[in-house]
């Protein structure tokens, strides 16, 4: 990819957790990880291997030890990253790295503790607190939603009914990139609701864990906060940005085949691992800059990442690792890939005035509901003074200036209201107490009154109604100035600049002594021009020592290259291991297709299926024809209706006439029972005087049934003339014994 000015390189920070208790019990040997914090350097010890192997080193933006502070990661790693958003950025931060290594401890923590909270919780104080600080001409929406994808499917985890939801498709569009579609989005006022967001998630996550077994370590969940900001421009209109911001717990990047997994659990692994070692390829194809092709559609994740590897979006990638020895392998895989996210080159850019902005819609709804208020107070007003007897001057579409008036307005309106009610009480009053008024006028009267108050009740319902409308609305835009945080004090806000000054020093520092380092092995050759022997030595030792750290380098590239061919074996085994299981199973729907499935019926089914590119998977057309097919199908022929067959215009008359049986299309069977008497006796018990019963008896079709079933057509010769039906009456004698027999 290549390097243009607003382009700017995803920002890679490792983090390695202490030696859990089980890990210190199983021996002495220690950590295999060492970290040079002012280098921003992580050496790696192999235990296999010999002392005198070199140790490999990685370089990254900020490394993490141990010993590392919550609050520290967050300030120097993560709070550029969520200003950028608040300025306007697509942002996203990913954890990744094996199970058990600290991923949701970073991206979560420990929530009670205030030492111990995470990004997430870190970046909800951040970004409210930036907006109560911000200036008061400007207008902020929050809104946060929260996904998982588990087993490549896209489930959305503030859906109440989550456990049984269908999965939610990807979409793209120009505007917003790749987004999911009909996902939940919660908007926030304060870090209280974001927070309650995020605990609803959350148990929506843990109640798959206790169910699916190990749920929470097979999905990777991304909660999703969009901040849009409306600011007057110099233009004088409202200009609105909108930052996105991604927050992602990877799933456990260890290779699931390890644990021996197969049938089911496999293809589930199979999944996971897809998800992963799509990132992987994603990674690898940016990273490497020369393949044109980057294979994001291979896995939901990566078409989520899509914007933040590659992308418009400013990134920070932490790649958490475990200590162990035990675990070398995944360590030194997790710090590969780490080190090759390094080199991916995002163009980030501000959103401004995307089309598709909440805030916008919600600036337009609240002007109406404020306009329709204000038509109804004026309107309350104007009758006021009416009845106060007042000259009404002021033009009742005239906007209201400031709250206060607004305020005066309002009052004034309730003034009203509290004045009609009080004279239509006193004219009540005054018709009761009226005596030359007949009791039926009076009753007139009195309803009447009462239908006004009822009016005016009503009236007074829809405004407050309307207001409660227009206040909730309101409420939900935050405005900046506002004290929305109670300890936003000026003391703690010089604190937290301080702290992120020195934050800020101790990166710069850091980049210098990476810089320095580089330019030491360049100084060395610059030292090469020598005037007495001693230099020579000098210089001679020196060029030695270069060569000697050359040599080393040479080392160290070469094991790198047999670790990396092993490590292609290993996966290369893996793939060939999961291979077969599938194509042992492949063999075994084969033979039962074969074996069990009609050819016939095979074909259609295959004729039916279609392959889904979008979704990865084979579909089956419905069997049901289209709509315009059925209805043609509905349709009966003019001949047939009424009947149950199509029939001819003869057969018609003929039935009509009651001309001949043959043209009966109805009710041919004639059940009637046979009168003759049932010979059965010499049949069902044949004695020693008839030992041979004659053929004639057995073959009448009466004495075998009993009861004749049906006398059709055929049995009626008398009248049959055309020459099929001879054919028929032929077919009928020969059909009548073989009956009986
Ligand atoms: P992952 O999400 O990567 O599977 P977790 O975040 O659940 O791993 O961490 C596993 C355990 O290690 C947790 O008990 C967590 O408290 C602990 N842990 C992880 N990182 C740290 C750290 N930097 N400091 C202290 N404890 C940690
Ligand atoms: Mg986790």
């Amino acid at each position: 990819m290549s390097k243009n000015k607003s382009s700017e390189s995803v920002k890679v920070v490792v983090r390695c957790r202490p030696l859990n208790r089980k890990e210190e019990s199983n021996g002495p040997a220690g950590g295999v990880v060492q970290m040079d914090l002012r280098l921003g350097q992580v050496i790696l010890r192999n235990p296999r291997a010999p002392a005198s192997e070199p140790q490999k080193t990685f370089t990254f933006d900020a490394v993490y030890d141990a010993n590392s502070k919550q609050r520290d990661l967050y300030d120097e790693s993560v709070r550029p990253l969520i200003d950028s958003v608040l300025a306007g950025f697509n942002g996203t931060i990913f954890a990744y790295g094996q199970t058990g290594t600290g991923k949701t401890y970073t991206m979560q923590g420990v929530w009670l503790d205030p030492e111990k909270r995470g990004v997430i919780p870190n970046a909800f104080d951040h970004i409210f607190t930036h907006i109560s600080r911000s200036q008061s001409d400007k207008q902020y929406l929050v809104r946060a939603s929260y996904l998982e994808i588990y087993r490549e499917e896209v489930r959305d985890l503030l859906d109440p009914n989550h456990a049984n939801a269908r999965a939610l498709e990807l979409r793209e569009s120009p505007e917003t990139g790749v987004y999911v579609q009909d996902l939940t989005s919660c908007v926030c006022k304060s870090i209280k609701e974001i927070e309650e967001v995020m605990n609803v998630g959350n148990q929506a996550r843990a109640v798959g864990a206790t169910d699916m077994n190990e749920h929470s370590s097979r999905s990777h969940a991304l909660f999703l906060i969009t901040v849009e900001c409306s600011q007057p421009g110099p233009d004088g209109r409202k200009h609105i940005r909108v930052g996105r911001l991604n927050l992602v717990d990877l799933a456990g990047s260890e290779r699931q085949a390890k644990t021996g997994v197969q049938g089911q659990r496999l293809k589930e692994a199979a999944k996971i691992n897809l998800s992963l070692s799509a990132l992987g390829n994603v990674i690898s194809a940016l990273a490497d800059g020369r393949s044109g092709h980057v294979p994001y559609r291979d896995s939901k994740l990566t078409r989520l990442l899509q914007d933040s590897l590659g992308g418009n979006a400013k990134t920070v990638m932490v790649a958490t690792l475990g200590p162990a020895p035990q675990h070398y392998d995944e360590t030194l895989t997790t710090l590969r890939y780490a080190n090759r996210a390094k080199n991916i080159q995002n163009q980030p850019r501000v959103n401004e005035d995307p089309k598709d902005a909440l805030l916008r819609e919600f600036q337009r709804e609240i002007a109406r509901l404020r306009a329709q208020l204000n038509h109804r107070k004026w309107r309350s007003r104007q009758k006021k003074e009416q009845v106060e007897g007042e000259g009404w001057e002021r033009d009742e579409d005239e906007e209201t200036e400031g709250e206060e008036e607004e305020v005066e307005v309002e009052k004034e309106a309730e003034e009203y209201v509290k004045l009609e009610e009080q004279r239509l009480e006193r004219e009540k009053e005054a018709i009761r107490e009226d005596q030359f008024l007949l009791a039926e006028e009076k009753q007139r009267l009195l309803g009447e009154k009462e239908r006004m108050m009822g009016d005016l009740r009503k009236e007074q319902e829809a405004t407050e109604q309307l207001t409660a409308k227009y206040k909730a609305m309101e409420s939900k835009l935050l405005v900046g100035g506002k004290n929305i945080i109670d300890h936003t004090n000026e003391q703690q806000k010089m604190l937290e600049m301080k702290r992120h000054e020195i934050a800020e020093q101790t990166r710069r520092e850091r980049e210098m002594q990476q810089q320095m380092l580089v330019r030491d092995e360049e100084t060395l050759e610059l030292r090469e021009t020598f005037t007495s022997l001693q230099q020579e030595v000098e210089a001679k030792t020196k060029k030695l020592k270069k060569y000697l750290k050359l040599y080393t380098k040479l080392q160290c590239i070469k094991t790198e290259i047999q670790d990396v061919n092993d490590e292609h074996v290993r996966a290369r085994q893996e793939l060939e291991q999961t291979q077969n299981e599938l194509t042992r199973e492949l063999k075994f729907k084969y033979l039962i297709i074969e074996n069990f499935i009609p050819p016939e019926e095979k074909n259609k089914i295959m004729n039916r299926l279609t392959f889904d590119p979008e979704e990865d998977q084979w579909k089956s057309q419905p069997l049901v024809p289209t709509e315009s097919k059925s209805s043609q199908m509905k349709k009966r022929p003019a001949s047939a209706v009424g009947y149950k067959r199509p029939i001819s215009q003869y057969a018609r008359v003929a039935i009509a006439m009651g001309a001949h049986s043959r043209y009966r299309a109805e009710n041919i069977m004639f059940l009637e029972l046979d009168m003759a008497p049932p010979n059965t006796a010499s049949r069902d018990r044949p004695t020693e005087a008839e030992p041979n019963p004659s053929p004639s008896v057995d073959n009448s079709p009466t004495k075998d049934r009993g009861v004749r079933k049906s006398r059709s057509w055929c049995q009626t010769p008398k009248s049959i003339t055309s020459s099929s039906s001879n054919v028929s009456l032929a077919a009928c004698h020969t059909i009548t014994p073989t009956a009986a027999q």
